[in-house]
C-alpha cells in the first residue's frame, strides 16, 4: 500500500522461503513455517527483535526450503515481496510450527547471498519505485488509458458483489482512494488467480506490464461471476453472499479447486468426529461441552489456529477412556508367587503389599490409604509397582514427579494459551486407554513449588477419594472420574513430602539391601536380565559370586542395586564384543590362525579351564567354553576398582573418627577430622553442615572442656583448659554433600577426645548418637541404613544408642553376626568402646579429697 511503500526498506533483508502461496505488495498472507531456516528466522528475528526494522522480511515465493539444515539452499526466485511480520502464531499440533501474517510493502531484488546459515540473509534492491506513488499525475499522464480500463473493471468486478458486506464496501471506497499504481497487485490477490499467475504478476516490475496482465485476470473474473449469476438465478442473493463472504473470510486467499477438496475432506472429518462423540461413552456433562465444540469447529475456517486446538481437544475427548475399564483379576496367592518371583527380600514391603491387596479383594473398593515406598534408589520401588499392576492384571503408567513445580503439569493448562496441554493425569490416561490403570507417581518428595501455584495442591485432590471421582483438568474443563485409578506414590525421603500431601499416604520404608541380599538380587534377577538383553547364555559366560562380591564391594557403594546393574550390563556388552568376534573367527578359520599364530590353543580342549577374559587367547576357545569373569577381567572391563577399603589408612592418626549418616541415597560412612593450632580458643567448622551440626559441636566441645580433668584432656601446652590459645578446626569430608542432623554428637566427642589424648580411635569402629551436655547419648533415626552403610565400608563394631536396640531387629541376621554392637547410654560407654583398651578415666583427686 501507499503508505506501506513509502519506507524505505533495509539493504539487507533476512529471506522467508515460501512454497504456497504469493506474497504481493499490498496484500496480507498467513502462511506456516516449520523448515529448519524458517523456524530459525522466526525464532532469532521476529520473536527476539524489538525494532520495527527487525520486522521487516524478505518472502521469496515458489522456493520450498529444505527439511533438513545441513541441505543446500535450493535456488532462489529472484524477485520477492519485503513484507513486514505483522503476527506470530506458535503451536504444537500437528507437529512444531508458527503462524505468520505477513503484509506485503514492495518487490525487491536479490543481488547477492550473504549467508545462508542459520537462515539465508540477502543484499537487496528495492523495485518499485516509490516515487511512481507520490507523484500519482505524471505515472497518471504515462499509463493514463491503461489505468483508467484497469480502474473500470475492478469497480464493475466489486459492484457484483454484495455491497451490503462491509469488506466489500471498504474495497469499493480503497479503489477509489489508492493510488492506481498499487491496485493490481491488490486486486491479483483478492481475486481468484492460481499461483503460476500470482507469481507472473510478482515478476512484472514494469507498471506497464503488471496493468497489462492484469485486465485479462479480471476479466475473468466478471465473466465467472457472470456466469454464476445466471445459472443460478433464482438463488442470486445466496451467490452474492457466497461469492461476498470469501472475499471476507480469506481476503487474499481465494481457494483454488484442490483446495476446496482439502476443505471437503476436512469436513468430512469433522463429520466422523462429531460422529465418534456421539458413539463414545463420555459423560453426560463432556457430551454436551463436546457438541458445542464441534458446532463452533463447523463454522470456524481452518486457516484459523483455534480450528487446530478445538479439534486437538474434541479428538482428545473421544480418545479418552471414560467408561473403558480392564477386568481386575486378582487371587492373593497368585499375587504372592508373582511378588516373590519378581523380587528377592523386601518382606516386610511384600507383606504390606499382600495385605493391602487381600482387603481390596474383600471389600471390593479403593478408598484406603495411597500406598507410598520410600527408600534410597535402586532398591525396586517402581518394579514393585510394576509388579502390583501385573498382579491385578492392571496397566501400568508412571508418572515422575521430580522437579515438577507448576500446577498446570498435573492439572493442565487452560485452552486459551497457544499451545496449551492436559496435565499429566489425564495424558497418562489416554496412554493407557483405560479408566482403572495403576499410577506409579514417583518422587513425589520432589515436586517443586513456584508462582505457577504448588502441584502438591493438586495432587492432594487427585489423591483424595472423596473428590477425585470428579477431577477436572483445565484444559478438558469437564469432570473426569479418577476414582478407579489406583495410586502409589515413591519418595527417597518423607522430609521434602509436603505435610498435607503426607497425610493422605501410608509410608511403608523400604531400606537398603545388605551384600549378601544384593549378590542374591544379581544371580537371580539381574544378571539374567542382562543376559537376554545382551543375546548371551549362562554357556558364554559365568559370573562366580566372588566377583559380584568384588563389584559391590569394589565399584559401587549404594543402597540399592541400580548401578551394580549397570555395572553387569557393561560387562555383559564386553562379553558379547568377544562371543560376537569369536563367531566371526570361527567361521574363517585360516585368517584368525594366520592372524593370531597361536594354532596350538585351538586344541586345548579336556583339562582347559574357563578361561579370564582378559587373557586374548580365549578368543580361540572352543564355543561351549563360558568366558569367566574374574577379578582381572573385572579390571579388565571397568577399570581399577573406584572404591578401596581407605578405613585402617585414615584412622592412622589421632583425631579422626567415623561416624554414620543417613541420607535420602541411603547410609553412608562418614569421617570426621579435627585439628588444633594455636589461637584463641576459636571453633571453625567446616563441609557443609547444617545448623543441627553446628550446635552438636559446640555441645561436643563444652562436654569435652568441662570432662577434660576427669579424662586427663590436655591442650597443647599441657592444659586442661582445652581452648587455652588453641583454635580448633573440625571438618566433614565429602564437601558436597549437606549433612545435618544431630547424629553425629558422639562421633564428634570420640574424635576431639582422640585429638587431646593423641590416642588412635580403633580402626574398625563406627558410631552414632545424639548427646546432651550431661553427656548422656540419646537415640537416632534411620539406624538400619546406617548399619548396612557400616557393613559395607567393612567395618565390625558399631557404637548405637542404648535406646535403639530394638532396631537392631530389622537388620538381617547374617549383617548382625558379622557385627559387634555397643549399646551406649552415656559418653564414658561410647569412649570406652572407641578406643582399644578403653578411655580411662582418672581416679578423682577431689574424691581423695573428701576423705578428709
Ligand atoms: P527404585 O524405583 O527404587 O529407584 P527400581 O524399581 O527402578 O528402583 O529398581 C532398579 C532395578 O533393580 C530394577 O531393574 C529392579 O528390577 C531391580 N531390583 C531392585 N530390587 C530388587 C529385588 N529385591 N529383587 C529383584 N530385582 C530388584
Amino acid at each position: 500500500m501507499a503508505a506501506g511503500s513509502a519506507i524505505q526498506i533495509p539493504s539487507r533483508l533476512p529471506l522467508l522461503l515460501t512454497h504456497e502461496g504469493v506474497l504481493l505488495p499490498g496484500s496480507t498472507m498467513r502462511t506456516s513455517v516449520d523448515s529448519p531456516r524458517n523456524m530459525q528466522l522466526v525464532r532469532s528475528r521476529l520473536l527476539k527483535g524489538t525494532s520495527l526494522k527487525s520486522t521487516i522480511i524478505g518472502v521469496i515465493p515458489n522456493t520450498s526450503d529444505p527439511t533438513s539444515d545441513c541441505d543446500d539452499l535450493p535456488s532462489l526466485h529472484r524477485i520477492g515481496t519485503a513484507a513486514l511480520a505483522v503476527q506470530v502464531v506458535g503451536s504444537n499440533w500437528p507437529k512444531p510450527h508458527y503462524t505468520l501474517l505477513v503484509t506485503g510493502l514492495c518487490r525487491f531484488q536479490i543481488l547477492q547471498l550473504l549467508k545462508e546459515k542459520p537462515y539465508p540473509v540477502a543484499e537487496v534492491e528495492q523495485l518499485d519505485r516509490l516515487e511512481q506513488f507520490t507523484n500519482q499525475h505524471k505515472s497518471e499522464e504515462e499509463l493514463g488509458e491503461l489505468s483508467e480500463q484497469f480502474y473500470k473493471y475492478a469497480v464493475q468486478l466489486v459492484e457484483m458483489l454484495d455491497m451490503s458486506v462491509p469488506a466489500v464496501a471498504k474495497l469499493r471506497r480503497l479503489l477509489d482512494n489508492l493510488p492506481r499504481e498499487a491496485l493490481p497487485d491488490i486486486l491479483t490477490s483478492i481475486i481468484r488467480t492460481s499461483n503460476q499467475e500470482k507469481l507472473q504478476i510478482l515478476d512484472a516490475v514494469r507498471l506497464e506490464e503488471r496493468f497489462k496482465m492484469t485486465i485479462p485476470l479480471l476479466v475473468r473474473q466478471i465473466e465467472g461471476l457472470k456466469l454464476l449469476q445466471k445459472t443460478r438465478k433464482p438463488k442470486q442473493d445466496d451467490d452474492k453472499r457466497i461469492v461476498a463472504i470469501r472475499p471476507n473470510r480469506r481476503i487474499n486467499h481465494i481457494p483454488t479447486t484442490m483446495e476446496d477438496e482439502e476443505e471437503e475432506e476436512d469436513h468430512d472429518d469433522v463429520v466422523m468426529l462429531e460422529k465418534k462423540i456421539r458413539t463414545s461413552s463420555m459423560s453426560e456433562q463432556a457430551l454436551k461441552v463436546c457438541l458445542k465444540e464441534i458446532k463452533r469447529l463447523k463454522k470456524m475456517p481452518q486457516s484459523m489456529p483455534e480450528y487446530a486446538l478445538t479439534r486437538n481437544y474434541l479428538e482428545l475427548m473421544v480418545e479418552l477412556p471414560w467408561n473403558k475399564s480392564t477386568k481386575d483379576r486378582l487371587e492373593i496367592r497368585a499375587a504372592r508367587i508373582l511378588l516373590d518371583n519378581d523380587h528377592y527380600a523386601m518382606e516386610k514391603l511384600k507383606k504390606r503389599v499382600l495385605e493391602y491387596l487381600a482387603v481390596r479383594q474383600l471389600k471390593n473398593n479403593l478408598k484406603g490409604p495411597i500406598l507410598c515406598f520410600v527408600g534410597p534408589p535402586g532398591v525396586g520401588k517402581t518394579s514393585v509397582g510394576r509388579s502390583i499392576a501385573k498382579t491385578l492384571g492392571r496397566e501400568f503408567h508412571r508418572i515422575a514427579l521430580g522437579g515438577v513445580c507448576d500446577q498446570s503439569d498435573i492439572r493442565g493448562h487452560r485452552r486459551t494459551y497457544v499451545g496449551s496441554m492436559p496435565g499429566r493425569i489425564i495424558n497418562g490416561l489416554k496412554t493407557v486407554g483405560v479408566n482403572n490403570p495403576v499410577f506409579l507417581l514417583d518422587e513425589v518428595d520432589k515436586l517443586g513449588k513456584s508462582l505457577q501455584g504448588d502441584p502438591a495442591a493438586a495432587l492432594l485432590e487427585v489423591l483424595d477419594p472423596e473428590q477425585n471421582h470428579s477431577f477436572t483438568d483445565h484444559y478438558l474443563n469437564v469432570a473426569f472420574d479418577l476414582s478407579q485409578v489406583l495410586f502409589i506414590a515413591t519418595a527417597n525421603t518423607i522430609a521434602t513430602i509436603p505435610p498435607a500431601l503426607l497425610d493422605r499416604m501410608e509410608i511403608i520404608q523400604v531400606p537398603g539391601y545388605t551384600q549378601e541380599e544384593k549378590i542374591e538380587i544379581a544371580h537371580r534377577h539381574l544378571i539374567p536380565k542382562q543376559l537376554e538383553q545382551h543375546g548371551l547364555t549362562p554357556q558364554q559366560i559365568q559370573i562366580p559370586q566372588v566377583t559380584t562380591l568384588d563389584i559391590i564391594t569394589r565399584y559401587t557403594r549404594e543402597a540399592g542395586v541400580r548401578s551394580l546393574d549397570r555395572k553387569l550390563g557393561a560387562i555383559c556388552r564386553a562379553v558379547a564384543v568377544k562371543v560376537a568376534e569369536g563367531q566371526h573367527k570361527e567361521t574363517k578359520p585360516d585368517r584368525a590362525e594366520v592372524g593370531e599364530g597361536e594354532d596350538c590353543k585351538e586344541h586345548v580342549t579336556e583339562d582347559a579351564k574357563p578361561e579370564s577374559i582378559s587373557d586374548t587367547a580365549d578368543l580361540a576357545l572352543p564355543p561351549e567354553m563360558p568366558i569367566l569373569i574374574d577379578f582381572h577381567a573385572l579390571k579388565d572391563i571397568l577399570g581399577p576398582p573406584m572404591y578401596e577399603t581407605e578405613v585402617s589408612q585414615r584412622l592412622s592418626q589421632p583425631g579422626v573418627a567415623i561416624g554414620l549418616a543417613w541420607t535420602p541415597l541411603g547410609g553412608e560412612i562418614m569421617f570426621v577430622e579435627a585439628s588444633r593450632m594455636d589461637g584463641e580458643g576459636q571453633l571453625t567448622l567446616t563441609g557443609q553442615l547444617g545448623d543441627v551440626m553446628k550446635e552438636s559441636a559446640h555441645l561436643a566441645i563444652s562436654w569435652l572442656r568441662s570432662n577434660a580433668k576427669r579424662y586427663q584432656l590436655t591442650n597443647a601446652s599441657g592444659s586442661f583448659d582445652l581452648l587455652d590459645n588453641t583454635d580448633i578446626h573440625l571438618h566433614f569430608p565429602a564437601g558436597a554433600v549437606t549433612k545435618d542432623g544431630p547424629s553425629a554428637g558422639v562421633t564428634i566427642v570420640t574424635c576431639l577426645a582422640s585429638l587431646f589424648s593423641g590416642r588412635l580411635v580403633c580402626s574398625d569402629v563406627a558410631m552414632t548418637g545424639e548427646i546432651t551436655l550431661r553427656g548422656l547419648v540419646l537415640p537416632v533415626g534411620g539406624i538400619k541404613d546406617k548399619v548396612l552403610a557400616a557393613h559395607r565400608a567393612g567395618l565390625k563394631r558399631i557404637i548405637i544408642p542404648q535406646r535403639n536396640e530394638k532396631d537392631l531387629e530389622e537388620i538381617a541376621v547374617n549383617v548382625r553376626q558379622d557385627l559387634t554392637f555397643v549399646m551406649a547410654s552415656c559418653l564414658d560407654e561410647v569412649l570406652n568402646a572407641a578406643f582399644d583398651g578403653g578411655f580411662a578415666v582418672k581416679p578423682r583427686v577431689e574424691s581423695l579429697n573428701s576423705k578428709l
